[in-house]
């Protein structure tokens, strides 16, 4: 079995929360992860102290979500999370406990995570501390609530999205009941924010196990983020995972693909609705305006389109294109490669003449200038070998002077 290696600054945490008399151990995803073999990307830690306690002992410290026991301990300039050890009181609205309150039994606190798998703690003198069967659950890659998952899906129906995120991220089967009380209380995930949605739903279309993906909507969930979604999705399930597994981990990207068998303006108004920022909303809705534009792959059509979508935008649709088995597609993001390799002109701002440049040959100031330069631009886009300074100066000697 995998024991943790803990980094230095963790074991000395762990050490110096003992030295003052309370527990610390490790506990989460990254025992999780430290059992699996997986290289853990936080170390989360908690423990008997509370957080005034904890600030106690360390000398630079953040009260980063004091009021629900985590403080942040700044060690070398790297920061680690400490959770007093927690319990919950009952949930009123399936998202929030009517309170929280701190206690000095581990064994309290692991019963409010969600996961077996992830209510695991670890520290070094003692081990393990595995009261519900993790560690098994781990080694035979199933999700299973804690205690009643029903009871736990209602309490937090998040966690009904974090499961099929889990899923889709680990390779990891859901248990039978666990699975049974999701479908039962799937509707519950209407109560839960977008913010939350969003990051859940994120982690698992960019997952790695996307063949597990359906069970997004074989449990129903999915209906009730998007009913349209939920039906273009079940009627598309094959091609959707085909293309979801050909393309990068990347956001924008894949929401392009996940909603492109809905109609646009319902998918853009789910993106507005999920809270995306700016540049991945822009970044998706540019690939799904564009989804069912047949592609030319020549260069002057590439460098055209490039500088009408922007090249980052351009290129991401040119993958998702090929991760969907078009082959144009693919000949056209060699295509786009070499004319980026090439350094060809694709903006104005690439013209190697300037309005300052026309203003100097003799042209007069207003909107003509910017006329010429698009004339020019139209031009270049065409034979990019006509982008040099006197090619460009005698054509507008020519026709203008
Ligand atoms: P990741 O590797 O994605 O960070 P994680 O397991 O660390 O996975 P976090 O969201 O960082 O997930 O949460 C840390 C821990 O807090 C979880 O392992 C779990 O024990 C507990 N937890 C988080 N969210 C919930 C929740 N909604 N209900 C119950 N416990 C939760
Ligand atoms: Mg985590």
């Amino acid at each position: 079995m995998n024991k943790p290696i803990l980094p230095k600054n963790v074991a000395w945490i762990l050490k110096k929360l003992n030295e003052n008399g309370f527990e610390g151990y490790i506990v989460g995803g990254c025992v999780r992860d430290a059992i699996m073999g997986v290289a853990p990307h936080d170390w989360d830690m908690t423990t008997s102290a509370t957080p005034q306690e904890v600030k106690s002992i360390f000398s630079h410290t953040v009260d980063t979500g004091i009021k629900h026991g985590t403080v942040t301990v700044v060690l070398n300039s790297e920061n680690y999370e400490i959770t007093t050890y927690r319990v919950e009181g009952d949930y009123e609205d399936c998202r929030h406990p009517s309170y929280v309150s701190f206690t000095r039994d581990l064994h309290e606190d692991l019963l409010r995570r969600d996961f077996t798998m992830n209510a695991i703690a670890y520290c070094e003198s003692e081990g393990y501390v595995d009261i519900f069967g993790g560690i098994e659950d781990i080694n035979r890659r199933i999700i299973r609530g804690v205690g009643d998952a029903a009871e736990r899906f209602r309490e937090d129906a998040l966690r009904m999205l974090r499961a099929i995120r889990f899923s889709v991220q680990l390779d990891f089967d859901i248990e039978e009941n666990t699975k049974q009380a999701l479908k039962e209380n799937a509707g519950l995930i209407e109560k839960i924010s977008a913010e939350r949605i969003r990051e859940e739903l994120t982690k698992t279309i960019t997952g790695n196990a996307i063949n597990r993906l359906p069970v997004l909507w074989e449990t129903g969930l999915l209906k009730y983020i998007s009913p349209e979604l939920y039906d273009a999705v079940k009627k598309n399930s094959e091609q959707l995972i085909f293309q979801l597994k050909g393309i990068e981990k990347n956001t924008a990207m894949a929401y392009a693909v996940f909603l492109q068998y809905i109609d646009i303006q319902i998918a853009k108004k789910l993106l507005k609705n999920l809270k995306f920022d700016t540049k991945t909303t822009r970044l998706a809705e540019a690939i799904l305006n564009n989804m069912d534009t047949d592609i030319d792959y020549t260069p002057a059509a590439v460098r055209k389109f490039a500088a009408k979508m922007g090249k980052e935008a351009l290129s991401t649709l040119y993958k998702v294109k090929q991760a969907g088995g078009n082959s144009q597609g693919e000949k056209a993001l060699k295509t786009l490669e070499s004319i980026m390799d090439n350094g060809d002109c694709i903006s104005v701002k690439d013209l190697a003449i300037s309005g300052d440049d026309l203003l100097g040959m003799g042209i007069e100031k207003g909107k003509v200038v910017g006329q010429i330069l698009n004339e020019l631009f139209e031009k270049v886009l065409e034979n990019p070998q006509l982008n040099q300074k006197e090619i460009l100066q005698k054509t507008v000697g020519e026709k203008y002077l």
